[in-house]
């Protein structure tokens, strides 16, 4: 489904990422850990060229697109269709302050699909309820608290069907009793089978929920596993280091 070859990425004389291979199948769940400042945000933005890789192949289903080639009509189209098809999830939920949790959702498939607005609403207000949030409809995010308003996020980056959903740190900026409700609509829509890559340091979400884990530092894969091999037997002495800091409290479930 996904497929990041060879992927570098600089900034400045600074490399942030130095050689990144890996692959997602459909339906699968990846979390990718590591330190800050490993590269992590970059890779996700790298996924959909937010950022440009400056060298590499990038694939998600049958869209391809090879880094550092000169711009021109299809690639501009290649990678409208890769932000298309992506949904993205922020540490900070990016919502738009002057529209209600619907319209926010609205937004998205009336603007950019061109979907019209009675079919956009009626999937919006099933989306919203999927991520229980029937009741908050028409309030703005100022009313809804964080684990509220990064629901209404998930449920806009749904709301265009994409083929993957990125989550990076999609948790952090909440207060520890919002973490948990967040994290179930997530592990719902994993059930539900779709694929996702999520930059979490949530052990139990990992444990519960990702089919794979990976540990990245310094711009590279250090290594990659089950998390039942990732946390409990790994082969390279950083995971372990790295791993068994991040803290056994963050239990999910
Ligand atoms: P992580 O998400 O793992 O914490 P990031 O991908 O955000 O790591 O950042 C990796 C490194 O790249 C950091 O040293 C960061 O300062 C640097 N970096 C990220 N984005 C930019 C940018 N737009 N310009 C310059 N440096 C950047
Ligand atoms: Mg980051």
């Amino acid at each position: 489904m996904v497929e990041l070859k060879n992927i570098k990425k600089s900034f400045g004389d600074h490399i942030v990422l130095k050689d990144i291979n890996f692959s997602v199948g459909k339906n699968e769940v990846i979390v990718i850990m590591g330190p800050s400042g490993s590269g992590k945000s970059t890779l996700l933005r790298c996924i959909t060229f937010l950022e440009e890789p400056d060298d590499g192949v990038i694939r998600l289903g049958e869209f391809e697109l090879k880094a550092g080639l000169p711009q021109n009509k299809q690639r501009k189209n290649t990678i409208r269709e890769l932000r298309q098809n992506t949904g993205f999830v922020f540490q900070q939920f990016n919502l738009f302050p002057h529209r209600t949790a619907l319209e926010n959702v609205m937004e998205g498939p009336i603007v950019i699909k061109k979907v019209d607005r009675q079919q956009a609403q009626e999937k919006a207000i099933a989306l919203l309820s999927k991520v229980g949030l029937a009741d908050k409809m028409n309030q703005y995010p100022a009313q809804l608290s964080g684990g509220q308003q990064q629901r209404v996020a998930i449920a806009r980056a749904l709301s265009m069907e994409p083929m993957v959903m990125l989550y990076d740190e999609p948790t952090s900026a909440l207060d520890p009793e919002l973490v948990r409700e967040v994290l179930l609509v997530m592990k719902e829509l994993a059930k539900e089978g779709m694929t996702m890559i999520v930059v979490t340091h949530e052990r139990g979400f990992a444990k519960d929920v990702a089919d794979r884990v990976v540990f990245m530092e310094n711009g590279l894969v250090v290594e990659e596993g089950s998390p039942e091999k990732m946390f409990d037997t790994p082969t390279e002495e950083r995971t372990k280091q790295f791993l068994q800091v991040v803290s056994e409290k963050k239990q999910f479930g």
